[in-house]
């Protein structure tokens, strides 16, 4: 871009040209006055950096008027009128000083790296996964070792290997344990899975987690009902399940450190406020294995109540359209466990929402959906909700059962894969059309 052009005496200016003949131009490109600006710029859209949807690892910034580019000149290998500014690395090497296990909602023992804490991409990390014990096989990671930590998005910091080179040879292999670290029941390893499993259904650490899964954004978004505060209920022995949650009393919450009268209320209300969930936030809040979001909002959309999909077997279950073998087979244990049945007698009577009236010929009844791209006048949980209203379903990847894909602005591998598939593709018009 260097050559200036007749008709343009600034690099904005031929961007610009750019945009509007129709080449795909970056959108967060800006101009800015002087060096202040740059360096805000820079540090907005480092701080935006988590929210794209592609990797970036810097800006650059390059000098505007092509008679100063002129001037300036090169070096041997670079031009002196534009540089880099790299943010801060999302990787970095440290010492890797223990394997803590970790006892998750399903019974699942997950390996924890515990880290000599270390900054990565700007954020002080002591603590990353490590999925499960075959990877660390497969990645021959030792305790001990120093390692290379990875933090991209969102996403829980990860170890992606071991530095081999800097072995000491006084590094040790971290022996799967036989035994729950929690109640100390011994393990089991379910047939075709990599997981080890601690298999008490009454082991504390998994009420833990099934409470806060419960109370989770996604399944029944109960505000106010954070990890310390379901710590300090399990403690205090408030609760021994997620239906006696459903019972407790201002004076029990009063009880708790930090809580007052204001937070006592608020935590009960929402609490209460949870009873009228829908029912597809229900199903998932149960905590079913292998039922996610989306196979949630398939089985509310396919029965009308917790008891009908209770007495679906697992052959019924299998003939759901999008639903996997591994899912039906994992909802029909759950409902022939006697403890299951039992919670969703008791948070029938504290009256939570079990069955929903379903509003007969809605003309998107059962339909499947999935965004890909950005639409450019409504957000994604905006449109989802016409979705839901109208009967459908929002799922978040392509496969063969899915009925219409929304092509927005910028779609991405998912546009190529419904092609493929030969889907039937919509842009945001017609989608509009359908939902209104
Ligand atoms: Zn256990």
């Amino acid at each position: 871009m260097s050559d200036t052009d007749k008709d343009f005496s600034t690099h904005f200016e031929a961007i610009n040209a750019l945009k509007e003949a129709g080449f795909r131009v970056n959108p967060l490109i800006e101009k800015v006055d002087d060096i202040e600006g740059v360096i805000k710029y820079c540090k907005r859209l480092e701080k935006k950096r988590e929210t794209l949807d592609y990797e970036i690892d810097g800006a650059v910034i390059k000098v505007n008027s092509y008679e100063q580019q002129k001037r300036l000149g090169e070096t041997s290998k670079n031009p002196r009128w534009a540089i880099s500014y790299k943010f801060a690395a999302k990787q970095s090497t440290t010492r890797l000083n223990d394997i803590a296990v970790q006892v998750g909602r399903t019974g699942t023992l997950t390996p924890v790296a515990i880290l000599e804490p270390v900054e990565v991409g700007g954020v002080t990390v002591s603590r990353a996964t490590l999925h499960n014990f075959d990877e660390v096989k497969r990645k021959g990671i030792l305790i001990g070792d120093w390692v290379l930590v990875e933090r991209s998005g969102d996403v829980i910091p990860q170890v992606v290997k071991s530095i081999v080179e800097k072995r000491s040879g006084k590094e040790i292999k971290k022996i799967i344990p036989k035994k729950c670290p929690i109640c100390k029941t011994d393990v089991v390893r379910d047939e075709g899975e990599v997981a080890v499993r601690c298999p008490n259904k009454f082991c504390p650490a998994r009420l833990k987690w099934r409470i806060r899964y419960y109370a989770s954004r996604d399944a029944m978004d109960i505000d106010h009902l954070g990890e310390s505060t379901i710590d300090k209920l399990l403690d205090e022995k408030l609760i021994d399940n997620i239906a006696d949650l459903y019972f407790l009393k201002k004076e029990d919450i009063l009880k708790l450190e930090g809580f007052k009268e204001k937070s006592a209320k608020n935590l009960l209300d929402s609490i209460e406020n949870s009873k009228k969930q829908d029912l597809s936030r229900l199903i998932y809040g149960l905590g079913i294995r292998h039922v996610g979001k989306y196979a949630s909002q398939l089985l509310a959309s396919k029965y009308s109540s917790i008891d009908e999909l209770s007495k679906a077997d697992e052959e019924e279950l299998k003939e759901i359209d999008g639903l996997g073998d591994k899912s039906a087979e994992a909802i029909a244990t759950f409902f022939a466990t006697e403890e299951n049945i039992k919670l969703i007698e008791r948070l029938k009577d504290i009256g939570v929402k079990t069955k929903e009236i379903k509003k007969e010929g809605l003309p998107l009844q059962g339909k499947k959906f999935v965004f890909t791209g950005g639409l450019s006048t409504l957000s994604r949980p905006e449109a989802s909700d016409l979705i839901k209203q109208k009967g459908g379903i929002v799922a978040s990847s392509v496969g063969k059962d899915i009925d219409y894909v929304i092509l927005g602005d910028k779609p991405g591998s998912k546009y190529e894969k419904a092609k493929k598939l030969k889907l039937a593709i919509i842009n945001e018009d017609e989608f509009k059309k359908l939902v209104t």
